[in-house]
């Protein structure tokens, strides 16, 4: 084991700087950032109306291919609101990776429905859509049009499909699959801005695809996020519910249910147009280390380092160090030998089901992702790490 630790931190070293800390993922702003906050701070609309929201949300809208995007205060609150759109209510299950970060199931809990949790598959770390057809013909029934579990009797109403480190998972068999079993699609598309499935940018495939602008994402707006959304109705709808469902009228203050107050501050907004100006080329200082590290691990026994699948052009979020075998003793031998030399790196998150609040939750079998929390290290990913 110490000659494959020993090799892996080597071949780390070789492309990461020394003499300093390497942190996981940084953000850079060394474009327009300080002007446009500046600009914003004289304008004094720092709050939720302001001319920077609707042109970052223009920006968005372009980059993603989208008819629409909306603006919100978080990726979270941005899967809320896109789940409530997909249909789903209280009482329902919702499919979600049990391999994903906790906000996806959180989401689900918001519109008093229950993660149902899913298996995933190695090849891209999302959905195992084979062994969830299985699945679903096995445990679920039809009735009315409605996907219900036969152990539960409740709805099954929708899948959040999770492009987890940027990977897109394969959206052809998937819509397919929900097509067949009346499954509205949720994208949380939180970690791949700038990642595209056969083309098409992920979060434009189901309904509505949430988007994160976290301090550590791809590009980021402090806090935020924004719902991507193809159905002119349906975005109106979540304009409306994320500004508190206020009833257009200047001099009236009338509200026609209880909305949200999830709108991205134009503050943040200002950030965020500085930021996505500079997204073609964070993706192709990303695209350069990934390819860096894929090539470096190439001869490397023991490990891999995850490339983009066929079909899709990944935008390389966070690399991702995968151990030939599930191995939890030599995961956290790397773990603690690269942090203990300054190399920040992560495991993956508690399986969801694991946690205290989703442990009753109903479950397939987790085969895959219980095996992957024993495989997948992340490595550090900023695009400083090139030139
Ligand atoms: C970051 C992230 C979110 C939530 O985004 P926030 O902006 O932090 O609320 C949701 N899902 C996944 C998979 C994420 O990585």
């Amino acid at each position: 084991m110490k000659k494959i630790v020993d090799n892996i931190i080597e071949t780390l070293l070789e492309i990461l700087p020394s003499g300093k800390p390497v942190p996981l993922h940084e953000p850079f702003f060394q474009g327009n950032e300080k002007k446009y906050i500046n600009d914003c701070i004289d304008s004094r609309f720092v709050s939720s109306i302001g001319r920077y929201v609707t042109k970052f949300e223009n920006m968005l809208a372009e980059f993603t291919g989208s008819k629409h995007a909306i603006a919100s205060v978080n990726g979270t609150c941005a899967l809320h609101i896109s789940l409530l759109m997909g249909g789903v209510k209280n009482g329902d299950e919702v499919l979600v990776p049990a391999l994903t970060f906790v906000a996806t199931a959180n989401a689900v809990t918001y519109c008093n429905a229950i993660p149902h949790f899913v298996d995933s598959n190695p090849v891209n770390l999302g959905i195992d859509i084979k062994k969830l057809e299985r699945y679903l013909q096995q445990d679920t029934e039809t009735i009315n049009k409605t996907l219900i579990n036969k152990k539960t009797q409740r709805p099954i109403r929708a899948i959040v499909p999770v492009h987890l480190f940027g990977t897109p998972v394969d959206m052809d068999p998937l819509e397919k699959l929900c097509r067949r079993f009346n499954l509205a699609i949720i994208e949380d598309a939180a970690e791949s801005l700038g990642s595209y499935y056969k083309g098409r940018h992920t979060g434009n495939f189901g309904l509505c695809g949430a988007l994160s602008f976290n301090g550590n994402k791809t590009i980021t707006t402090g806090g935020g996020g924004a719902i991507l959304c193809n159905n002119s109705t349906i975005a109106k709808k979540v304009k409306h519910l994320t500004t508190t469902a206020r009833v257009n009228n200047k001099l009236n203050y009338f509200h026609d249910q209880t909305g949200f107050n999830y709108r991205m501050p134009n503050i943040n907004a200002a950030l965020g147009c500085a930021q996505i100006e500079q997204l073609p080329e964070f993706l192709k200082k990303k695209r350069k280390l990934a390819q860096k590290y894929i090539k470096a691990f190439d001869g490397i026994k023991g490990a891999s380092v995850l490339n983009e699948p066929d079909y899709a052009k990944n935008n390389f979020w966070l690399n991702t160090l995968v151990l030939d075998k599930p191995d939890r003793e030599l995961l956290q031998t790397i773990l603690e030998r690269t942090n203990n030399t300054g190399i920040q790196t992560r495991p993956v998150w508690t399986l969801l089901n694991k946690l205290p609040m989703y442990k009753k939750c109903p479950s397939m079998s987790l085969t895959c992702a219980k095996a992957l929390k024993d495989r997948v290290i992340n490595i550090p990913s900023s695009i400083n790490l090139i030139d």
